[in-house]
């Protein structure tokens, strides 16, 4: 069941799972950026997650941003760093942003989830559905030219259930008023080795997002 739709009287869609409804009301009082770090940082709304994370990983908002790129949640360097992409997989980030003409210190970096799963597990649905309202109205703040979904979990987060990775990929989708493209996880790119088939589609992918960008001044 969905209430409302992001941009659109009515509010961001939530999916009503316990607690979801709540996070998206107290996401959609936030008016600035600084007022939703320090509502998500007291966010207690899924259980397990509250209890076993070391810190909530808000997020990057440089003012400014025109890309915003959303991953899955945070793993366990940036469960102690407190930010997001900041191990391996944050640093391949960061050279193919480069490398694609793009300032990491210019671009909003967000997740699905702000909390880590233990173990680094899959995002569980019920969490993936209360966190949401933290993400649109995320978005909605940073108000970002083009979104880049990194992975499966953000693509069908953003572009709902069934959506395939591979068939997704090179195209922008129009989702709710946002221009989204999808891609694959900087883990997966560092998973199947610099020669696999996700570090160029990621790299291909980070290029158009520049053109696209360069396009839209
Ligand atoms: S994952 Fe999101 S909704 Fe769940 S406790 Fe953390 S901030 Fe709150």
């Amino acid at each position: 069941m969905s209430v409302g739709r992001p941009g659109a009287p009515g509010g961001p869609r939530v999916r009503l799972v316990p607690g979801a409804l709540e996070v998206a009301l107290a996401a959609r009082r936030c008016t600035t950026w600084p007022e939703l770090a320090a509502a998500v940082r007291e966010c207690t709304a899924c259980a397990e997650l509250a209890a076993t994370r070391r810190q909530v990983v808000v997020g990057d908002a440089p003012a400014g941003a025109r890309l915003a790129l959303v991953g899955e949640a945070p793993g366990a360097e940036e469960d102690a760093a407190g930010r997001p992409f900041v191990g391996r997989a944050g640093k391949l980030l960061d050279e193919l942003l480069a490398a694609a003409g793009l300032d990491r210190d210019e671009v909003a970096v967000l997740n699905v989830l702000r909390c880590r799963p233990p173990a680094n597990r899959t995002p569980r649905p019920d969490e993936v559905a209360r966190c949401r309202g933290w993400l649109e109205r995320s978005l909605e703040l940073v108000r970002p030219d083009l979104v880049v979904a990194l992975g499966l979990t953000a693509a069908a987060t953003l572009l709902g259930r069934g959506t395939k990775l591979a068939d997704s990929r090179g195209r922008v989708h129009e989702v709710d008023g946002r221009r989204v493209l999808v891609s694959y996880h900087p883990s997966a790119a560092i998973r199947f080795g610099p020669a696999g088939q996700p570090r160029s589609a990621l790299a291909v992918d980070l290029r158009l997002a520049a053109t696209l960008l360069g396009e839209h001044r």
